[in-house]
C-alpha cells in the first residue's frame, strides 16, 4: 500500500461515487446489467436465497414475497430488481422513493398494477410517511383505502389490487420504520464485491463493449473500485477511452494513466475519501469525532458520509464507527503516511500542508 497518496485532491472529478448517474451512464449501464441469477456474479448467499424464493412461488403459482434489498449503491440492487421480474416472466414498474411525495402518488402507481407485477421502489427509506402507511396495507392484503371528499363527509373506500411483488432498495435500512421492515417477506443484504469478483464482472462487461484488455489491466482496475461494479463499469470505461484516443492498447500503463488523471489512487480512494480521513486525522487527531461534525467539516450531507464514504472506509479498515464517534485505525495513519498520536500522550500537531 503506498503511503503518502495525498489526501487533496482534484475537487472536479467524481469518477469514484457509485451514486451518480447520467443519462450516458444509464444507457450505458443498461447494456450491460445482467439479465438473470446465473449471469449475476458474486453475492452468492444472496443469490442462492432467491433462487429459493423464486422457485417456490413459481411451483405454487404464486406473486413472491415482497423482497427488500439493502446496501451500498452500485452493488446491484436495481439489476437484482430487474432479474427478479425476468426470471418469473413477470412485467416490472419503477419508481423511487423520492417521486412519492403524497399517497397519492402511490396510489396512484398500486391501483394501476397488473396481476403479478413486481413494483421496484428504489430508495424506499425516502418515500413520504403518508405513503408508508398505505403501502403496510397494501403489501398484506393487496388493498388500499381511498379517502373521497374532503373534512366531516371524507370516507374512505377500499380498493382492491392486483397481487405484486415489492421490491424495495435501500441504502440506509436502519431508517426504514420497523412495519415496513417486517411486511418484506425476505431482505437481502448485498455486500462489497471482492476482487476476483470484480475481476468477472470486468471481463464480462469488456467482452460485451468489445474491448480487448489484458487480465493485467483488468485485476489492476478491479483493485481500485471500492469493491463496487458500478465503479468498476465506470473505471473500464475511462480506460477504454484513453486507450482509443492514445492509441494504444488497454493494458496497465492505460490504467494508471487514465486513472491517475481521474485522481483514483491504488486503493480506489477518491477525493472526498481523502478529504473525509484528512479531517479526521490532522482536525480530531484521529477521532473520535461525530458524523455531524464530520460532514459539516467536509462540507457533505452525512447522509453521503454515511452511506457511501464509511462503509468502504469500515470495509478496508481505516475508519471505526464507535459509540463516541468515529475513529482512525492505526492502518489509515500508516495508510498516508502519518504518525498516530501515543495513546493518553499529547496530540502532535501536524501541518496540512504536510498531506
Ligand atoms: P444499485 O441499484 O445497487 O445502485 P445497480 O443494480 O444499478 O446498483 O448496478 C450498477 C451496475 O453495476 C449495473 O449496471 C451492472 O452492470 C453492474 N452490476 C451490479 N452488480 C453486478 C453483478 N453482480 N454482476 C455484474 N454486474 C453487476
Amino acid at each position: 500500500m503506498s503511503g503518502g497518496q495525498g489526501l487533496a485532491g482534484d475537487p472536479g472529478v467524481e469518477l469514484t461515487r457509485p451514486e451518480l448517474e447520467g443519462d450516458a451512464e444509464l444507457a450505458f449501464e443498461g447494456a450491460l446489467r445482467p439479465r438473470s441469477l446465473g449471469e449475476f456474479v458474486g453475492q452468492q448467499k444472496v443469490r442462492g436465497q432467491l433462487q429459493l424464493l423464486l422457485t417456490a412461488a413459481t411451483m405454487q403459482s404464486r406473486t413472491p414475497d415482497h423482497i427488500l434489498l439493502a446496501g451500498p449503491p452500485g452493488l446491484g440492487k436495481t439489476t437484482l430488481a430487474m432479474i427478479i421480474a425476468y426470471e418469473g416472466n413477470r412485467p416490472l414498474r419503477m419508481s423511487s422513493g423520492p417521486a412519492i411525495q403524497h399517497a397519492g402518488d402511490l396510489a396512484a402507481v398500486l391501483s394501476s398494477l397488473v396481476p403479478g407485477e413486481v413494483l421496484f421502489i428504489d430508495e424506499i427509506h425516502r418515500m413520504a410517511r403518508s405513503a408508508e402507511e398505505m403501502l403496510y396495507l397494501a403489501m398484506e392484503d393487496f388493498r388500499i383505502d381511498i379517502m373521497v371528499g374532503k373534512g366531516a363527509g371524507a370516507t374512505s373506500v377500499p380498493l382492491e389490487l392486483a397481487p405484486f411483488t415489492l421490491v424495495g432498495a435501500t441504502t440506509r435500512s436502519g431508517l426504514l420504520p420497523n412495519p415496513l421492515r417486517d411486511r418484506f417477506g425476505f431482505t437481502a443484504h448485498l455486500e462489497f464485491y471482492a476482487d476476483h469478483e470484480l475481476e468477472q464482472v470486468l471481463g464480462r462487461a469488456a467482452k460485451l463493449l468489445d474491448l480487448v484488455i489484458d487480465t493485467e489491466a483488468i485485476a489492476e482496475i478491479a483493485g481500485r473500485c471500492r469493491g463496487t461494479p458500478r465503479i468498476a463499469n465506470r473505471l473500464l470505461r475511462r480506460v477504454r477511452d484513453y486507450a482509443l484516443v492514445h492509441g494504444g492498447d488497454a493494458d496497465v500503463a492505460a490504467v494508471h494513466a487514465a486513472l491517475e488523471l481521474y485522481d483514483v489512487d491504488a486503493i480506489g480512494l477518491d477525493r472526498l475519501d481523502r478529504e473525509v480521513m484528512r479531517i479526521i486525522l490532522t482536525r480530531f487527531g484521529g477521532g473520535p469525532v461525530g458524523l455531524n461534525t464530520l460532514a459539516v467539516s467536509v462540507g457533505e450531507e452525512s447522509e453521503t458520509i454515511e452511506a457511501v464514504v464509511e462503509p468502504f472506509l469500515v470495509r478496508i479498515g481505516f475508519l471505526m464507527r464507535t459509540p463516541r464517534g468515529r475513529v482512525a485505525t492505526t492502518e489509515a495513519w500508516r495508510h498516508f503516511g502519518l504518525a498516530a498520536p501515543l495513546a493518553g500522550g499529547p496530540t502532535v500537531p501536524l501541518m496540512l500542508d504536510d498531506l
